[in-house]
């Protein structure tokens, strides 16, 4: 039976070229977002047989109960998590609204836990399982107007950092990975002028950070760790 892999925000952007990769190498993919069609579409341009979609909202845990039970019954059990399910509502933290706070803590950083969570069981029963976080550059380095993105992002780490000591003995290796601007829905306001902040001098591409995702999954002695994708842009943060 082919490896199955969970991908939340699968539909667009870095989620959807994760699926895209982990389908060409020969997984079953589960792609999790709020917009149905748009995952049935991903789903229906994935190579290979096997792959479904399921509505899921990750800020709400009830969602991602019934779909972790959905996935259980219907696919069997889960070798693979991505969590690239997220949201940026960026202001200054005085003209932050108190209810994007919570949207932006729930989607990106309890909605990421509540996966992993309901995955669990079900990756115990692998013994070759592992889970990539997708975090930010902004979660190391922090940056004004993103103080709230920033803090999901960086508690995504540490909840990495101990998930991956609690599920070592069960060869569960949990890891994040660290973009800085790649081309997606999400950047599609940020201007070519902030480019001069990245060494390598472009956006990254989707496709880019799927192959580091890819690189993680399948490294079996790496855990706990922050894998930065920015084209250099740390260093000049
Ligand atoms: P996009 O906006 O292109 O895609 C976001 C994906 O997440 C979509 O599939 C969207 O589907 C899904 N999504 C959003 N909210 C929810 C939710 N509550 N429940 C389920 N699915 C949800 O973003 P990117 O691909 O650019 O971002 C992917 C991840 O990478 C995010 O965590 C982001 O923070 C991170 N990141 C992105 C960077 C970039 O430069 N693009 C840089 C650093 C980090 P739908 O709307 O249908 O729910």
């Amino acid at each position: 039976m082919s490896r199955l892999a969970v991908v939340s925000g699968g539909s667009r952007g870095i989620g959807k070229a994760v699926s895209q990769l982990l389908a060409q190498k020969g997984c079953r993919v589960v792609v999790l977002s709020r917009s149905r069609d748009t995952a049935q579409e991903t789903v229906a341009s994935l190579p290979g047989d096997g792959h479904v979609s399921f509505r899921c909202d990750v800020s709400k845990e009830q969602d991602i109960q019934k779909a972790f039970q959905q996935i259980q019954k219907n696919c069997g059990n889960i070798t693979f998590l991505v969590n690239a399910a997220g949201i940026n509502l960026d202001a200054l933290l005085l003209r932050t609204r108190p209810e994007d706070m919570i949207s932006v803590l729930h989607t990106n950083l309890l909605g990421s836990m509540w996966t992993c969570r309901a995955a669990l069981r079900s990756m115990l029963q692998s013994n070759d399982a592992a889970i990539v976080n997708i975090g930010s550059v902004v979660g190391l380095k922090g940056n004004a107007g993103q103080s709230v993105y920033s803090a999901s992002k960086a508690g995504l780490e540490g909840f990495t950092r101990s998930l991956a000591k609690e599920v070592a003995s069960r060869n569960i290796r949990v890891n994040v990975l660290a973009p800085g601007f790649i081309r997606t829905d999400m950047t599609a306001a940020v201007t070519e002028e902030k480019l001069r902040y990245v060494p390598l001098g472009r956006f990254g591409e989707p496709e880019e950070v799927a192959q580091a995702a890819l690189f993680l999954l399948e490294s079996p002695y790496i855990t706990g760790q922050v894998l930065v994708v920015d084209g250099g842009l740390h260093l000049a943060m």
